[in-house]
């Protein structure tokens, strides 16, 4: 058999991965212990590599305010899967740990949303990326501030530090 080319070789089956920033928030149950089953589930897929956590900051609810508080943390992967399959692997993991779909935005064991993913800009009918509405949520970008300060989100010229700062309330650390 001839050689095979070194290139086709070398790429078979082998993606870049892509690093990812995505949110958790629970105030249900132990909301730490789920966070940090979240964490452990996510790192424990094959094409998911959890870097970075950042510490979890206790926030009042949004939205639907009749509810107890969260507790919301960040953490940065990387990971070879397609937003698609990121999004199917999260909502595994949301499933196995007790999620129940109610009230939008009500009580939740786990929520991971997909927060960024490197730098690209998605609309589909169930997937948008950077997440909708992370820009104004303090629960979100606090916790990505304390990770990654300098980062932007695609298309801002602001840091996400810079970005967090300018919200009015800020979360205790817990
Ligand atoms: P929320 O996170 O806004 O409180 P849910 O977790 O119930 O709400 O998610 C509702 C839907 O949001 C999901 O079924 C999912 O298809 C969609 N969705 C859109 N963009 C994203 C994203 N970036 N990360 C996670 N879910 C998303
Ligand atoms: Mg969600």
């Amino acid at each position: 058999m001839p050689p095979k080319d070194k290139e086709t070789v070398s790429g078979q089956g082998c993606k870049p991965p892509v690093t990812v920033y995505l949110g958790l928030g629970s105030n249900m149950g132990d909301s730490r212990a789920n966070l940090q089953r979240a964490v452990a589930l996510l790192d424990l897929h094959p094409e998911i590599k959890v870097e970075r956590v950042s510490p979890f900051l206790e926030t009042a609810p949004v939205g639907y305010l009749e509810q107890p508080h969260f507790l919301n943390g960040v953490l940065q992967a990387t990971t070879t899967l397609s937003p698609q399959a990121l999004l199917a692997a999260a909502q595994s993991i949301e499933n196995r740990l007790g999620r129940k779909r109610t009230v939008r935005w009500g009580p939740r064991t786990i929520d991971i949303d997909i927060l960024l993913y490197g730098d690209l800009v998605l609309k589909s009918a169930d997937l948008t990326i950077p997440h909708p509405r992370m820009q104004e949520r303090a629960f979100v970008l606090q916790p990505l501030a304390l990770l990654a300060p300098e980062l932007r989100l695609p298309g801002c010229l602001e840091t996400v530090g810079a970005l967090a700062q300018k919200l009015a309330h800020p979360a205790a650390e817990k």
